[in-house]
């Protein structure tokens, strides 16, 4: 799936329709956040955005749609720092992440290459994370 377009709300309808979940308002907006504005927010950065334009959203209503798109495969929880989760949309093609200890921006970055056979003989690998810590350019630049 292409990184670059856009995913209306007709499309992320019929992407839970098949993952099983049903299609509340509530959750279309939270995914719709996570899978179109790429920043990997947390469960605070999507309420604080969502909440002036959905009322009667709770952070209770974040948090539980979060889990359950993350339960249905459609969002990617990152745990880059204990205790602190940041979402991915699951269905962007495989990518690792970096992380600016400056700043906090999350940037994607191609998987190193090789790794998905870097595990020992024999053993088979379901998922792949890897995150990079350090200092991003715009960071270095300013
Ligand atoms: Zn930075
Ligand atoms: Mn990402």
């Amino acid at each position: 799936m292409s990184t670059s377009t856009l995913l209306s709300d007709s499309k992320l309808t019929e992407l839970m329709h098949r993952a099983g979940i049903r299609p509340s308002v509530q959750r279309i907006a939270v995914l719709s956040f996570i899978a179109n504005m790429k920043s990997h927010p947390t469960a605070d950065d999507i309420y604080c955005e969502l909440a002036p334009k959905y009322p009667s959203l709770s952070r209770t209503t974040v948090y539980n749609s979060l889990h359950a798109l993350a339960e249905s495969g459609l969002v990617r929880e990152l745990e880059i720092e204990s205790g602190i989760k940041h979402y991915d949309f699951a269905l962007h093609s495989p990518h690792s992440h970096f992380i600016c200890h400056n700043c906090g921006r999350i940037y994607d970055m191609d998987i190193p290459a090789g790794l998905e056979n870097a595990a020992m003989p024999g053993f088979s690998v379901d998922s792949i994370d890897v995150y990079i810590k350090g200092t991003c350019l715009v960071c270095k630049t300013n």
